[in-house]
This record gives C-alpha cells, structure tokens and sequence, in this order.
C-alpha cells in the first residue's frame, strides 16, 4: 500500500496473542504488504534462538543493560516473561511515525495494558488480540517450532490461559485458524484502515488549510 493523502501515520498497533497463535508470522505478512507499517524492534533480555539476529528480531541485551533502560525511563512499556524481561522503546516508536510508517509491536498482555493506560498523544494506540483455534492447536504449535523445552511450553500454555482473559481490554480480536493466515491478515487490514480512515483533530488541522484556500477562491 503506498502513502495515504491527508494521512499522518500515528498509530501504535499492538498485536497480543498467545504465544503459539502465529502473531509473528501474520505481522511479517502484513509488514510485507504495506510499506507504510513497519515492527519496532523490542529490546529482551532472553537468549537469541538460532535464526535470530541482534538489531533485527530484537535488540539482544543483558540484565544490567535492559535495567539501565528502566531507570533511564527509556521504555513505553516493559513486562517479565516466561523469566525474561522485554520492553518496547520510546525510541523505536518516533522513528517508525518519524519515517511516514505507523508503528506495529508484538507484545505480550503486560505490556499492552501499559499501552493502554498511558495517553500516547499525538500518538494513539489500537490494540489487536489474535485468537488461536484452540489450546490443543497452539500446544501442538509450540511443540513443532521446537524452540522451547519442555518445561517452557508449558509455562507458554498456562500463559496463553491467563492472556486470554484479558481480551476484554482490547479493540479487537481475530482469529487465526490452521492454514489461512491470510484470513487473519486481511482482517487486521480492515481493522486498520478503518482506524486510518478516523476523522480526529489530526485530520482536521490537515484539511483546514486546503478548505480556507478554497474559500478565499
Ligand atoms: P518470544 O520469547 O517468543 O520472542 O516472546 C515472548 C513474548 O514476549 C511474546 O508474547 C511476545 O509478543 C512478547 N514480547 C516481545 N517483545 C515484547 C516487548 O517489547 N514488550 C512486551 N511486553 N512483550 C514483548
């Protein structure tokens, strides 16, 4: 999707879901057919799996480095995990709106309610909960990536339940079935250019200028 007239990117689109309900895979896709949305890169104490690459998948840092972050107030959220720390920068999030692109994170529940709390102003936020068929589905999901031990899947499992319930603070939900991505994909475009298509203060102070030239004609 090319720029949009009128439209000022400043959306921050949070996208939750149980681990296992194939967040990362919908957002790649949606990333992949718009240009005018792009990932922030969170920062997370946690190991690098074997295909991931420091700066592009995450900002890989230690305990005392992503404390730093906390204390220099560095963060527009941040959450434990599954034993490990992750957290959104303030950072990432001006540079996406500053490059003409609206902003998509990939957080867990935590995070996005401290999403939800703050007033992100000029920014604001829309928050998107991916549903997976079922908890059978996501656990067989979780064991074929194989990138948790058996003790972490399961953590992962008792997670999803507690995440699902709060749905409830969200805009939105899809739903991600077995085989049709795309599905979900072309939900969450909807969702979004519903948002983009808002009229708020933003796209007035945009229009005006052009209706008083049209006036003074
Ligand atoms: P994973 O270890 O599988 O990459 O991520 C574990 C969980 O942390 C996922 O639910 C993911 O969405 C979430 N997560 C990733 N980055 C952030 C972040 O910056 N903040 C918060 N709160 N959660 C994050």
């Amino acid at each position: 999707m090319a720029k949009i007239p009128f439209y000022k990117p400043d959306l921050v689109i949070v996208i939750s879901g149980p681990s296992g309900s194939g967040k990362s895979t919908v957002i790649d896709a949606l990333c992949k057919a718009d240009e005018t949305l792009r990932e922030s890169v969170s920062v997370t104490t946690r190991n690098p799996r074997p295909n991931e690459v420091d700066g592009v998948d995450y900002h890989f840092r230690s305990q005392s480095e992503f404390e730093k972050h906390v204390t220099q107030d560095d963060f527009l959220e941040w959450a434990e995990y599954g034993g490990n720390f992750y957290g959104t920068l303030k950072s990432e999030i001006t540079a996406v709106h500053e490059a003409g692109k609206d902003v998509i994170l990939e957080i867990e529940v935590q995070g996005a309610l401290q999403i939800r709390a703050q007033d992100l102003s000029p920014s604001r936020s829309l928050l998107i909960f991916i549903i997976p068929p079922s908890l059978a589905i996501l656990e067989k999901r979780l064991r074929r990536r194989k990138t948790e031990s058996e003790s972490e899947v399961n953590n992962r499992l008792a997670i999803a339940k507690s995440e699902v319930l709060e749905i409830e603070h969200y805009d939105y939900w899809v739903s991600n079935p077995e085989n049709a991505v795309q599905e979900a994909v072309q939900q969450i475009q909807t969702i979004i250019a519903a948002e983009r298509s808002r009229i708020d203060t933003q796209l007035i102070e945009t229009i005006n200028p052009l209706l008083d030239v049209d006036k003074s004609n």
